[in-house]
């Protein structure tokens, strides 16, 4: 059977590190083509390269999601050099918890930038393209915490809701294009994520937390091949998943 994987070109932002980059190793071992988007550019650049020794297509492409210019650029550079746009993974995103109280109001910015405005960036860099070829897959990064608010969590918690708000009204927007919207919504995954957070304590909490039950990110690479893979009938509009052993 098909895995409806194969030649399709895939973009995927916050490919430089944790579910990104293995979505991105995951999808090429499929047969896609795969648009690396982040801002560490050697980073990206080290993983098109790994990509390409083992057989693979892969460009790089740095982009700061937050600069709606380099996103759109990104997609056109994408079509340049691949002709389409099959999916735009929108995974980027940052995770500076603290509790409101403690007026991290910088982080609050940066949160609400990375994790909204630069989903919305993505799906204004690429809807034009979809829209013409009348196919096309939007994947957006939720997370539990886009269903649930914890200790801690409420701004970034604010962030995901929106990205899955955003997502079901795009859904709804795009079906005489063809287009297929997924949100996917994981649970602690062991990433880097937990390294950006500014306050000692809840970043210990949080480290002892994930360290304890967090699973390995190809969890989520394996959840995404699933929504792409789907005959484009078929749209999986959401999945969440966790590990086993997380509340
Ligand atoms: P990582 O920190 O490992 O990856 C985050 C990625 O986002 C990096 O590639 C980083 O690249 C990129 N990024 C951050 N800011 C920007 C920016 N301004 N422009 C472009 N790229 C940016 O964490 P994860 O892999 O865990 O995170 C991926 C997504 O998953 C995020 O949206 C996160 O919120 C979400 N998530 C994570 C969970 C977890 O438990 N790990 C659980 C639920 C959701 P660079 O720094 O090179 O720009």
């Amino acid at each position: 059977m098909e895995n409806n994987i194969k030649d399709k070109v895939v973009i995927i932002t916050g490919a430089s590190s944790g579910m990104g980059e293995a979505a991105a190793k995951h999808l090429a071992s499929l047969g896609a083509t795969v648009v690396l988007g982040a801002r560490r550019a050697d980073k990206i650049e080290k993983l098109a390269k790994d990509i390409q020794e083992n057989g693979g297509k892969a460009l790089a492409v740095e982009v700061d999601v937050t600069k709606r210019e380099e996103v759109k650029k990104l997609a056109v550079e994408t079509v340049k050099q691949f002709g389409k746009i099959d999916v735009i993974l929108n995974n980027a995103g940052v995770m500076p918890l603290s509790p409101i109280d403690r007026l991290n109001v910088e982080e609050w910015d940066t949160m609400i930038d990375v994790n909204i405005k630069g989903v919305l960036n993505g799906i204004a860099a690429v809807l034009p393209y979809m829209k013409e070829q009348k196919f096309g897959q939007i994947i957006n990064t939720s997370s539990v915490a886009g269903h649930k608010v914890f200790n801690g969590s409420a701004v970034y918690s604010a962030t995901k809701y929106a990205v899955r708000a955003l997502t079901e009204g795009l859904r709804m927007e795009v079906k005489p294009y063809n287009i297929r919207t997924t949100i996917v919504c994981p649970g602690a995954v062991k990433t880097e994520l937990l390294e950006h957070i500014s306050e000692a304590d809840i970043q210990q909490a949080n480290k002892d937390y994930v360290g304890e039950v967090g699973i390995s990110p190809d969890s989520f690479a394996r959840v995404v091949a699933f929504a792409i893979s789907q005959p484009e009938d078929v749209d999986i509009n959401e999945v969440i998943f966790r590990p086993t052993a997380q509340e």
